[in-house]
């Protein structure tokens, strides 16, 4: 290793015998996105720190302990290494106006950074493709953000995950459960432990949160949200329940289900594997109908959803959803100076009839070209010598099966192959 660098802990290089996975889901992806009218937007990986705090919340995981956060020596600015996607969605969609000409169906796909534990399935650089309906108040756009998640499942080839939907109503009716949950929390108080009892009064929703199973009974006998439940956030539960069902959508309702971020209100929902451990939730979102106005938009309501990459992928891998690696189809060998000025012509011609070529380059044997040609997975050799230049051919020699070598005119050569 020169002078010993190395990556940084739990943020992963992605090697070629691997990237290829990467690809094939994200060409998945695009697709998917494109089917339900979906656009994409491409926001900056840094963000003024500020954007997060006021989103995400200031007494959450994330903005406590998990932001890479700097200052920019230049000018004093606090910036932040994006932890999430839909803070700076909506900082773009705001202070481009795009709400302006109506609602948005939006999404977007790249690295975020979280500074946690590093483990199988959590990592310090991790992948999100996140989904982003902004100026919708509706429970069918909730409806439609699961149903398309059901639709991607099928095709990464990932059954069997299950959906956990719930609602934390309007922001009146989680201060009124807040204010039972501190009451509760504040009977049992002797047995919190040392984070739960810094959020007592600060972020009581967070306690149910907790991963610490010391806390796992007094929360499982904290009272619920739902009995606090306003009249149009109920209905609106309802709306999106029977929407599910209608379409044939499993799901469980989990009146436990908080998620580690602030600004979401109303349905939040999420999709959990039992194959990945602790890791278990592979996509989550919900509906954030008051974060707009509070990143300084005009008030707008919105729902979303992100999901992350590697543990998808780790699940498509574990369903033994074979996905080939892609091998050029042909491997070009060549001899003599004619011979490469010709092998290059060929290289070029066969690329516009669409095929993937690798033309050999530097020096070696017929043989050890040959060797080469067969590690790179290569369907078929192209052999140019001094023969083949004087009679204007080339050899074509398959090399996965057994069949014998032919030479032929270059203009026969994607025919041949395709047959
Ligand atoms: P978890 O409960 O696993 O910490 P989270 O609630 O913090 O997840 P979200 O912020 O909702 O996660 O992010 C959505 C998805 O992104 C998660 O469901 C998960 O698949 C993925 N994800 C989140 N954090 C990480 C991480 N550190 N490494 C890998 N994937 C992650
Ligand atoms: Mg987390």
């Amino acid at each position: 290793m020169v002078n010993g660098v190395k990556a940084i802990r739990g943020m992963n290089d992605v090697l070629p015998d691997e990237s290829y996975r990467w690809i094939h889901f994200e060409q998945i992806i695009h697709q998917w996105l494109a089917a339900y009218g979906y656009r994409n937007i491409r926001t900056p990986l840094v963000e003024q720190t500020d954007l997060f705090i006021r989103s995400i919340g200031e007494v959450t995981d994330i903005v406590e302990k998990e932001m890479y956060t700097f200052i920019d020596h230049l000018n004093n600015d606090s910036l932040t290494l994006r932890p999430e996607g839909t803070a700076s969605c909506v900082r773009a969609v705001i202070e481009h106006n795009l709400l302006y000409a109506g609602p948005q169906r939006l999404y977007y796909s790249g690295p975020m950074f979280r500074h946690e534990r590093p483990q199988k399935g959590r990592y310090r650089q991790f992948h999100q493709v996140g989904v982003e309906a902004l100026g919708y108040a509706g429970p069918d756009i909730d409806a439609e953000l699961i149903i398309m998640c059901s639709r991607l499942w099928d095709l990464l080839g990932i059954p069997g995950l299950r959906l956990e939907i719930s609602t934390l109503g309007n922001a009146e009716s989680r201060a009124l459960y807040r204010t039972r949950l501190i009451k509760y929390f504040e009977q049992h108080h002797d047995k919190l432990d040392e984070d739960s009892l810094r959020r007592l009064h600060t972020n009581p929703l967070r306690i149910l949160d907790s991963k610490n199973p010391g806390m796992k009974e007094i929360i499982a006998g904290a009272p619920k949200l739902i009995d606090d439940l306003d009249e149009e956030s109920c209905t609106h539960f309802e709306s999106l329940q029977h929407i599910l069902r209608e379409q044939g959508i499993n799901f469980e309702i989990n009146l436990r289900l908080v998620r580690g971020l602030d600004y979401y209100n109303r349905t939040v929902f999420e999709w959990i594997t039992d194959k990945l451990g602790a890791q278990g939730t592979v996509c989550a979102g919900g509906r954030y109908d008051g974060l707009i106005e509070q990143v300084g938009g005009k008030s707008a309501p919105a729902c979303g959803f992100a999901m992350g990459i590697e543990r998808l992928l780790t699940l498509m891998q574990e369903n033994d959803k074979e996905i080939k690696q892609p091998v050029p189809d042909i491997y070009i060998v060549h001899q003599g100076e004619q011979a490469m000025d010709y092998a290059w012509k060929c290289a070029e011609f066969l690329r516009n009839a669409r095929l993937s070529v690798v033309l050999h380059c530097g020096d070696g044997s017929f043989k050890s070209q040959m060797k080469k040609a067969d590690a790179t997975g290569a369907r078929y050799a192209l052999i140019i010598g001094d023969d083949e230049v004087n009679a204007q051919e080339v050899t074509i020699k398959p090399l996965r099966e057994p069949i014998e070598q032919v030479s032929v005119k270059l203009t026969a050569v994607a025919e041949l192959i395709r047959k």
